[in-house]
């Protein structure tokens, strides 16, 4: 099938349908939460009827078994990269929606978790739009979340911080502020102030209308919380002290300047902050609807050639993540792709920027785990699968004409480096092709210099589950066995040609060129590299950024 046989949507479909869009990304660190707020999200879309089955047990459970249980639980469809839905906000005490219009589309693009941190986990926040920081209200700012963090910062991702966990004793929200303020330089905007300290959770002062939303909890909050709208002088009737102190940091929080402005936040100096439980199902609702009203819808990119391309000019989209060998029944390959422009139709064909080569979009997917349902219809904003992607690699475009090319992803800062080297002796010109293949499709970065040739690169990555990636496809796609040698660095700065001979001088250092022509400058650990730059600060040191370039 040819592109021209497909009658494209007109431009205003596709404006409409990018108006409703949401894209969006939850940034945690383990254990805050994020599962169950996913869960808790899909309950109030109505995905789900009754949450608790999977977080109401109180276990513990995996990633990829979170998503595993609750489709296995609910029955629904859920993609373990982008789950999507719609919402209707639906106004404070109600289940009827406010308004007539088209119900909101939402696409939750999963960070992927926990132990498995990985340069995959900073590429999905080149695929969103803005990104929820959930934060343990006893914990505050936890280590995972300010990399993350730093990623949304460094690329203009406007970020909603939510404290969750507010059911449970925890700081005061004065405290969770300043050390966001501290500590990142990211100032919060409450929406609503919680009525009841951290662990006495009984509802929401909201800050616009001055009234207090009042939760009901539910039996293990496996459904929706009702909340009950009080005035001001109902509150106090009902909460006495709760009430007056929520009253009092709401107003110095005006007196601080600490209002949403929506240019601020677009701009990522501030954070609209809600409280949440997403356990009981408290203030999730405020918390899409915070997204509905504030996070920005799709917007259009521009090329490397400078050139823009609006969301409703022809189809043009950005693979962020490629995954392989997930059926390992066959060499599978899974690419996702984040809309930028036009409608995307199943069976389209579109040209790979890179190649220039046509590309073939019959299977296109949503994808959950090993179970996969075909998309048929896509706008800007939303996450298709393409199986059999051997092509693609992050970074690259594909567009039906006029022609576009996106700026390739950054390479992330890495904090692992090990030596990878070859035990089977014949197999050197497999391996050197393996790890070159291994280099284009970003699974880890390949860094090498003149002493230690090619019979051993040095590999860096962001999670040291990218090494385990490339011994395992090494050998079942390759055949080649490998062993992982971990070296003695810590820490990389990038460097250029000039510093670099005095560096390679230095001990516990190594210089290394990275495929992508940067010259990275290896340390054994910060007091080596804090050393350095005292006795030569003439010398090119510039930190890798979360995400660096
Ligand atoms: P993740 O690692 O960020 O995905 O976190 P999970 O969603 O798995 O939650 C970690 C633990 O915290 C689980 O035991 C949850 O039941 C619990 N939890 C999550 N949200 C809340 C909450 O709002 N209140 C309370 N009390 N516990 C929560």
């Amino acid at each position: 099938m040819s592109s021209e046989g497909i009658s494209a949507a007109s431009a205003s479909t596709i404006a409409r349908e990018v108006k409703r869009r949401r894209t969006f990304a939850i940034i945690s660190h383990p254990d805050a939460g994020k599962s169950t707020m996913t869960e808790a999200l899909a309950l109030h879309a109505r995905m789900i009827s009754e949450a608790g089955a999977v977080h109401g047990k109180g276990g513990r459970r995996s990633t990829v078994s979170d998503w595993m249980e609750m489709e296995k639980a609910r029955g629904i469809s859920v993609s373990s990269t982008a789950l999507q839905f719609n919402y209707t906000p639906t106004g404070p005490d109600g289940r009827e929606p406010v308004s007539d219009d088209e119900p909101n589309v939402i696409n939750l693009v999963d960070t992927p978790g926990h132990s498995d941190f990985s340069e995959d986990t900073y590429r999905v926040l080149t695929a969103v739009d803005a990104a929820v920081m959930l934060i343990d209200a006893a914990k505050g700012l936890e280590p995972q979340t300010l990399k993350l963090f730093q990623v949304c910062r460094h690329r203009g991702i406007p970020v909603i911080t939510v404290i969750n966990k507010w059911d449970r004793p925890g700081r005061s929200p004065l405290e969770l502020i300043d050390e966001i303020t501290e500590r990142i330089g990211l100032i919060p905007t409450p929406l609503y102030v919680p009525v009841g300290i951290a662990g006495d959770y009984r509802g929401l002062l909201d800050r616009r209308t001055g009234d207090f939303v009042k939760f009901t909890r539910t039996a293990g909050g496996s459904t929706i919380a009702p909340e009950t709208v009080l005035s001001p002088a109902e509150a106090l009737a009902s909460e006495g002290d709760a009430w007056t102190a929520a009253v009092e940091e709401s107003e110095l929080l005006g007196e601080m300047g600490q209002d949403h402005d929506q240019e601020m936040f677009l701009a990522g100096q501030t954070s609209p902050m809600i409280f949440t439980s997403a356990m009981l199902n408290f203030g999730v609702r405020q918390l899409l609807e915070a997204l509905v009203e504030f996070a920005p819808a799709p917007a259009g990119r521009t090329g490397i050639d400078d050139v823009e391309r609006a969301v409703t000019d022809p189809f043009s989209a950005v693979v962020f993540k490629v995954q392989a060998g997930m059926d390992s029944s066959h060499r599978d390959r899974l690419a996702y792709m984040r809309i930028v422009s036009g409608e995307f139709e199943r069976g389209m064909v579109v040209t790979h920027a890179q190649t220039g080569k046509p590309f073939a979009t019959k299977y296109a997917q949503a994808v959950f785990g090993r179970d996969r349902s075909t998309v048929d219809t896509a706008y800007p904003g939303d996450v298709v699968g393409l199986v059999n992607a051997m092509a693609l690699a992050p970074g690259d475009t594909l567009f039906t004409d006029p022609k576009v090319q996106y700026p390739p992803i950054p390479s992330f800062a890495p904090e692992h480096f090990s030596a990878l080297r070859v035990t089977t002796a014949d197999k050197y010109k497999q391996f050197r092709k393996a790890i070159d293949q291994l280099d284009a499709e970003g699974v880890v970065q390949v860094l090498r210099n003149d002493l230690r040739g090619d019979a051993s690169p040095v590999l860096a990555a962001v999670g040291p589950m990218q090494f385990e990636v490339v011994t395992a496809r090494m050998k079942t796609e390759f055949n080649v066995d490998t062993v992982i040698e971990p070296l003695g660095y810590s820490l990389a700065r990038r460097t250029d040609e000039a510093s670099a001979p005095e560096l390679a001088r230095q001990r516990g250092v190594e210089v290394f060129h990275r495929s992508d022509g940067a010259i990275l400058a290896l340390f054994s650990d910060k007091w080596r590299l804090q050393f350095i730059e005292k006795e030569f600060p003439s010398l090119t040191l510039a930190p890798l950024v979360a995400a660096a370039d």
